[in-house]
C-alpha cells in the first residue's frame, strides 16, 4: 500500500524556505488583519520535495485510464481522446478567457473568437443531428436529459397542455427516469420485445393523451438499432407526444442516420462519448441539446448569435427561454474540445468511427458467441450484450467473477448488470479507436476464463489477485461503515 504524504512527514523537513518577512513587509501596505492570522503553523506534512514527486507520481500511475488500458465499459463509450484536441484546448487565447470579460470594448472583439467556436460548433451539430438550433451549455449527458425534459415541458405549458407522463423503455439509462422526474414528470416504463426492440403494442396500450414525451436511446442500450424507431415516431406525433433522443450512443451511426430524420423533436448529445472530450471523473463535461424548430424559442438563455455583419454575440433577451441552465458559455474547454475533433475528422471521419465501433463490437460478438449467452444475438450497434447465464447455471460463475477476473488479465471489465433486464449482464463496448491485436487479446482473456468456469470454478474465489485490495464483500462497506484516515 502507498502511505499517505502525512505518513510521510518528516518533522522539520522542507520542499522550499521562505526569506523571513522584514519589519516593513510585515508591517506593509496591507498588513493581515490579526483576527485572520493563526495562533499555530497548519498541521501540513513536512517533506522534501522529492517526496512529494515521487508520493504524487505513484499515486498517478495507480490510475487505470485510457492512456494506458483497453477500456470496454459498455455505455460509458471510453475511447481515446486525441492530444490535438488538448492542444486546441490549451492555445493561450482559449485557455485565458475569463467568462467576464467584455465581448466587445471599444471596438475591440474580445471574445469574437470564443463566440464563433461555440457558434460554429452548434452549426455542425446541427448538420450532425438534423436539428434546428443547439444550447451547448449543459454539463453532462444527465444534464443535457434535464434541459431537454425542460424544454418539452415548456412546449407543452405554451400550448396550454398539460400532459403530465413520459414513456421510457425498461432497458434504459437511469438518468432518463431520474431527469424527467426531476423536470416534475411521473414515470410510464414500456416493455422489451423478444428482438431486443421497444416492445410496440405494450408502447401503444401505455400511450395516452396524457404522454409528454417518450424518451428513446437509439442504437439501445442493449447496443440495438431500434429498428421500430420510424414507426415508434409516427405514433407518437399522432398523439401530440414528443420525442426525446438520449444521444449517447451517437457514435454508433453519427455520419450514417440523424435522430431528426429519424423524427425526434430534442435530442442530447455526450461528447465525451460521441466526440473526443474526457470523461471527466464527474465533470468538467458537456451535454449539448439540439432541438427541432417548434422548441427554438424556449432554449436556455444565452444562446450565441451572429448578426448580418458577422459579429457574434450571447443573446440573454429570450422571453419564452426555460431561463439559465449553466452561467456564461457553459464548460467552454469541454465544447471547444468536441469542436476541435469534429474539424479534425471532417463528416467522413466521423461517420468511419461510427463504423469501425460497430465493426469491433461485432468482431467481438461472433469471436465470444460460442462461449458465451447472447440475449438478443443480431447485428449489434457500438455495443455487445453478453450473458454469463449459461456458467452461472452451471459452475456458479457469475458476471461479476468475470470482471474480477479480467482485472487480473489486465483489463478493465465491462459493464456488468445493465441494462437490468438482462440476467447476468455483461456489457462490452471496444470502441473505435482500438486495435485488432488489442480485441483479440481481451477475446482470448475471456474465452480463457469461460474454460476455467468449466474445469476450475473455485478459481475465480480470489480474484482479483493483482491490486490491492482483492476481492471486497459487495455490501459490508455500505452496511457497516468505517470511516478514517
Ligand atoms: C452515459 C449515459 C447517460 C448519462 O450521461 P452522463 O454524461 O454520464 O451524465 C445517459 N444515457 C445513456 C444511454 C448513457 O450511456
Amino acid at each position: 500500500m502507498i502511505p499517505l504524504i502525512f505518513e510521510r512527514s518528516v518533522s522539520g523537513r522542507r520542499a522550499l524556505t521562505f526569506p523571513r518577512l522584514t519589519e516593513a513587509e510585515r508591517e506593509g501596505p496591507l498588513p493581515l488583519p490579526a483576527e485572520y492570522c493563526a495562533d499555530e503553523a497548519p498541521d501540513l506534512p513536512e517533506v522534501s520535495e522529492l517526496d512529494v514527486i515521487r508520493h504524487y507520481t505513484r499515486l498517478s500511475q495507480q490510475n487505470y485510464s485510457v492512456d494506458t488500458h483497453f477500456y470496454p465499459l459498455g455505455s460509458c463509450t471510453m475511447k481515446y481522446n486525441p492530444r490535438l484536441c488538448e492542444k486546441v484546448a490549451a492555445l493561450d487565447g482559449f485557455a485565458g478567457l475569463h467568462p467576464l470579460l467584455p465581448q466587445l470594448r471599444g471596438g475591440a472583439a474580445l471574445t469574437q473568437g470564443a463566440l464563433e467556436v461555440l457558434w460554429h460548433s452548434g452549426e455542425l451539430l446541427n448538420e450532425l443531428t438534423g436539428m434546428a438550433g443547439f444550447t451547448l451549455q449543459p454539463m453532462a449527458g444527465a444534464h443535457g436529459e434535464l434541459t431537454g425534459m425542460l424544454l418539452i415541458a415548456a412546449y407543452h405549458r405554451a400550448r396550454g397542455d398539460t400532459r403530465r407522463t413520459v414513456l421510457i423503455p425498461d432497458s434504459a439509462h437511469g438518468t432518463n427516469p431520474a431527469s424527467a422526474a426531476m423536470a416534475g414528470y411521473s414515470i410510464v416504463a414500456v416493455g422489451t420485445d423478444a428482438d431486443g426492440n421497444v416492445d410496440l403494442d405494450d408502447f401503444k396500450a401505455r400511450l395516452t393523451p396524457d404522454t409528454a414525451a417518450v424518451m428513446l436511446t437509439c442504437p439501445s442500450t442493449l447496443g440495438l438499432f431500434e429498428t421500430h424507431v420510424r414507426e415508434l415516431a409516427d405514433i407518437a406525433h399522432a398523439n401530440g407526444t414528443l420525442l426525446y433522443y438520449d444521444g449517447a450512443n451517437l457514435n454508433a451511426m453519427m455520419g450514417r442516420a440523424r435522430p431528426g430524420d429519424l423524427g425526434f423533436d430534442v435530442v442530447h448529445l455526450n461528447v465525451h462519448k460521441t466526440l473526443g472530450t474526457p470523461h471527466g471523473g464527474g465533470g468538467p463535461g458537456a451535454g449539448p441539446v439540439g432541438v427541432r424548430e417548434a422548441l427554438l424559442p424556449f432554449l436556455p438563455a444565452p444562446i450565441v448569435t451572429r448578426s448580418a455583419d458577422g459579429t457574434f454575440a450571447l443573446d440573454y433577451d429570450r422571453p419564452q427561454s426555460i431561463g439559465y441552465i449553466a452561467p456564461f458559455y457553459g464548460n467552454f474547454g469541454v465544447m471547444l474540445r468536441a469542436y476541435a475533433y469534429m474539424l479534425h475528422l471532417g463528416g467522413n471521419g466521423l461517420r468511419e468511427a461510427a463504423d469501425h465501433a460497430v465493426l469491433n463490437a461485432n468482431y467481438l460478438r461472433v469471436r465470444l458467441q460460442e462461449a458465451f449467452d447472447i440475449p438478443y444475438n443480431r447485428i449489434c450497434m457500438h455495443e455487445v450484450l453478453l450473458s454469463a447465464g449459461r456458467q452461472h447455471k452451471t459452475g456458479g460463475i457469475r458476471a461479476l467473477d468475470f470482471a474480477k477476473g479480467l482485472i487480473d488479465a489486465g483489463f478493465h471489465p465491462p459493464t456488468i448488470y445493465f441494462p437490468l433486464i438482462v440476467h447476468e449482464a455483461m456489457m462490452i463496448e471496444p470502441t473505435e479507436t482500438e486495435s485488432k491485436a488489442t480485441l483479440d487479446a481481451f477475446a482470448d482473456a475471456l474465452l480463457r476464463l469461460a474454460r476455467l468456469a468449466e474445469t476450475d470454478p473455485g478459481a475465480f474465489a480470489t480474484m482479483p489477485e493483482s491490486t490491492h485490495i482483492s476481492r471486497v464483500d459487495e455490501t459490508r462497506a455500505a452496511r457497516s461503515m468505517v470511516l478514517k484516515a
